[in-house]
């Protein structure tokens, strides 16, 4: 909105600047031309003269202060027809007048045109006072804009950035499946409604809970609901905006919100993303930023400034609470930790249940199946996977969403747009040799999970998909699974070598490479799964600030480094033998596969199972069924 004003009145103003040279034009040669619809001939003053004496001038009307002439005269070469003729005068030609007086010729003096005067006069005027009021525009537009340049001049009144919520209208019910969370944050609710019943007996109120976890698994939720089952008000304010281009803006927001919230209280505060501004201060490449750590340090006066019982809870929400800076966490501030971990199969199930509530289902439809389908799926996506399912079951006008719709919408969230099929070519060839290559390691590699389906429908990034039943939940996986996975991750690759030879291999296998390098990596420095020893060298977590990696250099010498290295590849060089003896082993299986997958598009995993059977006996898989 703020930039299309900007926009329009940055075309306007050239073209007002245009118009008005042409209005200017068009304006001065109307003046200029007064009277050219009556005479459009023009006659010299000597020859006017002339007429004047030979008696040919019936009238003469003035104009323009008397320096232009319109003449009637009689023309003698027409049949005496009448002509009119303009005339221009010398500036002094007073005896003219007595000359026509003498000669009887009726003459009319014509005022000048004063309106034209005016509208030159306006017309000037009208130009600057447009530019200057443009101008004026234009410049107050872009200071109200986010850092424009007129930010400056007020920031320091700081419009509230924060959200105010009366009511939030959502409670625990539309929370589901992250129950401990639920259960350890249903006493905040009690604190913001009865907090006399715990200053009764001396207990300090928690001014502050963090809650900590992956984004979509309802940490916004949860802080609403808690508002909402309290009855009070709701602030939120994400710490991203806090972080701005001047220094002290972050700060006075921080002032800002706690003095709205104590106006307001009893009430909840929210802050999403605090990692944005509670990072480690003084950490990091180029020492600390002044701006973040006024903005914390003003976070931490202010939480320290109130009494845990004037009914303000601040609630805050990162992914990552090992980046924050110790003296958030400190007692008297967020003390209190929460874990919102992405749901296991039962809280899935109840978070899909609580989206199905304004759904309209097919009856054959069992949200648990959904569930199975859904593992590390947040509550976020699975909400999404719900809408996706409706918008999908809309459009092909259906009256209720079926398993159909929901398998789609599953594939759309997790692997992106289908795109449309490939046309029969040697690429669609190539493809499908690749994709049966990581289906048929799957299904012979007993500890690899088990094909779902082979599709050659293309989606998202992929050209062809290969989908595996997942696992149940973050259970331990042990040394040969991480193994099958390599071995199915190069499966691809290993079916374009044996089929076309190495010259023929495509870049199709880099996601693949990369996704088993990374396996192969973590099982030798962070699982002790190598002949390198059980040593953990890597820390568990990633890097906690940029350039942490650039400061404290691994733990480990060149030389081990090297020995990684080798150990990385030796293991993938493994993996790579196996699945290429795998795919040569059963070439039969795999061409007939191909032939299908080109003919159908998509094979089912039951299906590939039983075709495979035929050739070779297929591993029994237990299917992982968990206790609801
Ligand atoms: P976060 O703050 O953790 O990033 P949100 O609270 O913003 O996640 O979640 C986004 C949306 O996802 C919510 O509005 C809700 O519709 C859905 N959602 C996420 N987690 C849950 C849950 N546990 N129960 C029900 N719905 C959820
Ligand atoms: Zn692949």
């Amino acid at each position: 909105m703020k930039f299309s004003w900007r926009i329009l009145l940055l075309w306007t103003l050239p073209a007002l600047v245009i118009g008005f040279f042409f209005w200017q034009g068009t304006f001065a040669s109307t003046t200029g031309n007064m009277g050219s619809n009556t005479a459009s001939t023009r006659m010299t003053y000597g020859r006017f003269l002339d007429y004047i004496d030979s008696g040919r001038v019936t009238s003469v009307d003035l104009y323009d202060s008397g320096r232009t002439a319109i003449v009637e005269a009689v023309d003698v070469d027409l049949d005496n027809r009448l002509q009119r003729l303009r005339v221009d005068l010398p500036i002094s030609a007073p005896e003219l007048i007595s000359k026509l007086r003498d000669s009887n010729i009726a003459l009319t003096s014509h005022p000048a045109r004063n309106d034209g005067a005016i509208w030159g006069l306006l017309g000037n005027l009208i130009f600057p006072i447009l530019l200057i009021a443009g101008l004026f525009f234009l410049f107050r537009r872009s200071s109200n804009m986010n850092g424009g340049p007129g930010q400056a001049m007020n920031f320091g009144k700081s419009r509230a950035r924060f959200m105010m919520e009366a009511k939030t209208g959502v409670l625990f019910d539309d929370v589901a499946g992250i129950e401990e969370a639920k259960e350890e944050l249903e006493e905040v609710v009690t604190f913001l409604k009865q907090p006399e019943r715990f200053t009764a007996v001396g207990a300090r109120i928690p001014k502050g809970v963090l809650l900590v976890g992956p984004p979509g698994t309802g940490k916004t939720l949860l802080a609403k609901a808690i508002a909402g089952e309290a009855g009070v008000p709701f602030f939120s304010i994400s710490g991203s905006e806090f972080v701005e281009m001047f220094v002290g803006v972050g700060a006075s927001r921080v002032r800002d919100l706690f003095k709205k919230a104590k106006e307001n209280a009893p009430c909840l505060i929210f802050i999403d993303e605090i990692d944005a501004v509670g990072r480690q201060r003084g950490a990091g490449i180029g020492g600390g930023n002044d701006e973040r750590e006024q903005t914390l340090n003003q976070l931490l006066t202010e939480m320290d400034g109130f009494e845990g019982n004037t009914g303000i809870i601040v609630i805050a929400a990162t992914n990552r609470a090992d980046v924050l800076d110790t003296a958030l966490l400190r007692p008297g501030r967020f003390d209190r930790q929460v874990m919102v971990d992405p749901p296991d199969l039962k809280g899935r199930i109840k978070v899909l249940e609580v989206h199905a509530r304004d759904k309209k289902l097919a009856s054959e439809i069992s949200i648990e199946v959904i569930a199975r389908r859904t593992p590390g799926f947040t509550g976020a996506d699975l909400s999404n996977l719900l809408n996706e399912a409706a918008i999908l079951t809309a459009r092909r006008r259906k009256e209720a969403i079926t398993m159909l719709e929901i398998n789609d919408a599953v594939d759309r969230v997790v692997a992106g747009m289908e795109g449309t099929p490939l046309v029969d070519s040697k690429n669609k060839r190539l493809i499908a040799y690749h994709e049966v290559g990581h289906a048929i390691i799957g299904t012979l590699v007993k500890d690899h999970d088990p094909v779902q389906k082979v599709t050659l429908i293309p989606r998202g990034q992929a050209q062809g998909l290969t989908w595996f039943t997942p696992s149940e939940e973050q259970g331990l996986i042990t040394r040969a699974q991480l193994l099958a996975r390599i071995t199915g991750a190069l499966g691809g690759r290993a079916a374009e070598e044996e089929v076309f030879g190495d010259a023929e291999v495509t870049t199709g296998a880099g996601g693949d490479l990369q996704q088993l390098t990374g396996i192969a990596r973590q099982m030798v420095t962070r699982y002790g799964m190598s002949d390198l020893g059980s040593l953990s060298l890597e820390s568990q977590e990633g890097e906690v600030f940029l350039g942490a990696g650039l400061m404290s250099r691994a733990e480990y010498s060149e030389e081990v480094a090297a020995r990684i290295d080798q150990q990385v590849r030796q293991i993938i060089e493994h993996c790579h033998q196996e699945a290429r003896e795998i795919i040569r082993d059963n070439r039969d299986a795999v061409d007939r596969l191909v032939d299908l997958l080109i003919e159908k598009e998509t094979i089912e995993g039951e299906e590939f199972r039983q075709i495979v059977a035929e050739y070779t006996d297929v591993p029994e898989k237990p299917q992982y069924v968990p206790q609801l």
